[in-house]
């Protein structure tokens, strides 16, 4: 039983965490290896189903702990194979999470918060405003049911945290499901193979920059200068952009590893050629790449798509300049999966939405 007499919820544990609370149950702290291997591994949400434990322990175990899993509410394929995932947590709220496959590994862009509370002019999420954070058990909990309802729990995957929220918004829990998700008795999901994308919560990245588990870090930039940026981006007048290069320079990278700038392509408003040679004179010097992500329009949003032309022109100008440089292909956009498109509110459709769902 936890604190107040209610069963401790498994998928809240990391491993040396469920040690001790099994331990102070007086059982064996090495059953903790056998059961993040049938959680994670095998993807058994039920301790009466794990037959390596004996009958007994299972018993006890049933009755002090639970393992809470989201519930798989609906999920859409895209015609470019990309599947949205809507699901529902213990308290009823909704979240999505999206599995891209073949990029050219297997991705799952999963959620960090309900809503979000940055409100980025061109983010339909940030529409929403922040209901809540994720717990670390939510944020695994969507990687399990994705793997299972994918059959994937034998394939090596990528996770980004590209979903709903800011994950430095919520530290602790992220950093926590990273833990959990890097277990080697469980998903075994190494460092390297996740990428956190943020834009730029300053403290929060110092801290991340002394982390023991690192991911690859992905800062959302979208305009080399305060104006236009702090247009798009509402911290940004608590954190600029010089503040944000000389924190990127700072931050320790792996041997070759690089820090992806994503950069939302906004017709007329950041995608001039003069615009590529600022940002491509703010990056020199930073072991960087740009990942330029045209936008992806939607009902609500004040912003364009650029054309193809104006894309292939900011691309060329960053790399003639010697910048690494991708554009993101638009994955999903036919089911609304595609980044900044992610939007629900419990069963209650906000406005956007509901213009979103009219159109
Ligand atoms: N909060 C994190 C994760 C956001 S989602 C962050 O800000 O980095 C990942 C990327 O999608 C971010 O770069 C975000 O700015 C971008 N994005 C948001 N809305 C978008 C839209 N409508 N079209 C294209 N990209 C968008």
């Amino acid at each position: 039983m936890g604190a107040k007499g209610l069963p401790i919820d498994l998928a809240e544990l990391d491993r040396p965490a469920l040690e001790v609370a099994l331990v102070e149950r007086r059982h064996p702290k090495f059953h903790a290896g056998q059961i993040f291997r049938w959680i994670y591994r095998r993807g058994v949400a039920d301790v009466g189903a794990m037959t390596d434990l004996s009958r007994e322990l299972r018993a006890a175990l049933a009755d002090e702990f639970a393992l809470k899993t989201p519930v798989l509410v609906h999920r859409e394929k895209s015609s470019d194979g990309t599947e949205k995932f809507l699901l529902r947590l213990a308290d009823g709220r909704q979240i999505e999470s999206v599995f891209i496959p073949d990029t050219p590994s297997q991705t799952f862009c999963v959620s960090t918060q309900v809503g979000c509370a940055m409100a980025c002019s061109f983010c339909l999420t940030g529409k929403m405003g922040l209901v809540r954070n994720l717990t670390a058990g939510e944020i695994v909990g969507q990687v399990r049911v994705l793997a299972d309802a994918l059959h994937m729990h034998d394939t090596t995957f990528n996770i980004v945290l590209m979903g709903m929220g800011e994950p430095l918004h919520n530290y602790d829990e992220t950093m926590k499901a990273l833990r959990i998700l890097a277990d080697v008795q469980g998903f075994a999901v190494p460092p390297r193979r996740v990428t956190l994308s943020t834009v730029g919560l300053l403290p929060a990245l110092e801290r991340l920059a002394r982390e023991p588990i690192m991911p690859n870090l992905a800062i959302s930039l979208h305009a080399p200068t305060d104006a236009t940026r702090g247009e798009l981006v509402p911290l940004n007048k608590k954190y600029g952009v010089a503040e944000i290069i000389a924190a990127a320079k700072k931050f320790p990278l792996r041997k070759r590893g690089r820090i992806t700038f994503e950069y939302v392509l906004l017709a007329g408003v950041n995608d001039s050629a003069d615009d590529a040679r600022k940002l491509a004179k703010l990056l020199a010097g930073v072991r960087s790449k740009v990942n330029l992500i045209p936008l992806n329009a939607a009902p609500g949003i004040p912003f364009e798509r650029p054309s193809d032309e104006a894309i292939d022109t900011f691309a060329k100008v960053l790399a003639d300049s010697g910048l690494i440089v991708s554009v993101r292909k638009s994955r999903g956009r036919d089911i609304r999966a595609a980044c900044g498109q992610l939007i629900v509110e419990g069963q209650k459709k906000s406005a956007a939405q509901q213009l979103a769902v009219s159109i």
